[in-house]
């Protein structure tokens, strides 16, 4: 059966000489496979629509199994992420954390939006470490995380200065800090940050600036929770972690 999706192709591999396995994630049914035949030849019609990133109609032959790509119409190509080898590394950790965090064939109309949202800001120039950061806060639930953001994870109370402890899964007040001795120590301007990007309509994102030290906070609480309560370890997310560090040498 012929059916055609939205998609957004997030993995690619080559299989045998010619053809392409790619991953798409798509409106109607979330993630799928499908069989590109020749399209890692050079004047292939499916070689330019099964590019990563992008964002297109597919038509696909539905079967058991893989399906067979027939054919693709580019919506949009994402061209100033995939001239800038930066930006091509944000994209990819936002492709793969997408693909390792969810399972084939379960329609998340919302994720995809979002998936859409960030490609599209990330190619208009958008700060794409702040992008990263809204959708690695977006994607917790996908993963069934809820941190506790709007209270003290231990005693309740909504009153007081706040730490973050990633051991209770969620903000820390002053009174309970001893609870918790590793507990981050967090200026409330990132826990606001922390609370605004778990929350916020991506489509609503204005043009948002957030000072480096913020930013570099931000990363530390993200990253610490996602280590210990995620169970991914993504090669995208380490190639990111490194450029960091190249940068802080600069
Ligand atoms: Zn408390």
């Amino acid at each position: 059966m012929l059916q055609k999706c939205e998609g957004i192709v997030i993995r690619t591999n080559d299989y045998g000489e010619t053809n392409k396995i790619v991953t798409l994630f798509t409106r109607e049914w979330g993630k799928i496979g499908v069989m590109a035949r020749g399209a890692n030849k050079p004047n292939s019609r499916l070689a330019a629509v099964t590019l990563p990133f992008t964002h297109g109609f597919f038509l696909v032959q539905m079967g058991r199994g893989l399906g067979n790509l027939q054919q693709g119409e580019i919506l949009s190509s994402y061209k100033s992420i995939k001239e800038d080898i930066f930006l091509t590394a944000y994209a990819s950790y936002v492709a793969e954390l997408t693909d390792k965090s969810t399972e084939e064939r379960k329609a998340n109309p919302f994720l995809f939006e979002l998936l859409l949202q960030t490609l599209a800001y990330m190619n208009d120039g958008l700060d794409p470490e702040v992008l990263v950061l809204i959708y690695e806060m977006k994607m917790l639930n996908v993963l069934g995380l809820y941190p506790i953001l709007d209270r003290c994870s231990i005693c309740g109370s909504t009153e007081g200065s706040f730490a973050f402890s990633i051991r209770e899964g969620g903000l820390l007040c002053h009174r309970c800090f001893n609870k918790d001795p590793y507990h981050l120590k967090t200026t409330q301007a990132t826990l606001k940050l922390l609370r605004l990007f778990y929350m916020i309509d991506i489509s609503r994102l204005g043009n948002i600036s957030v000072k480096l030290e913020t930013k570099e906070e931000l990363k530390k609480v993200i990253n610490a929770y996602y280590e210990e309560y995620s169970g991914l370890y993504l090669k995208t997310k380490r190639f990111l972690n490194q450029l960091d560090s190249l940068k802080d040498k600069l």
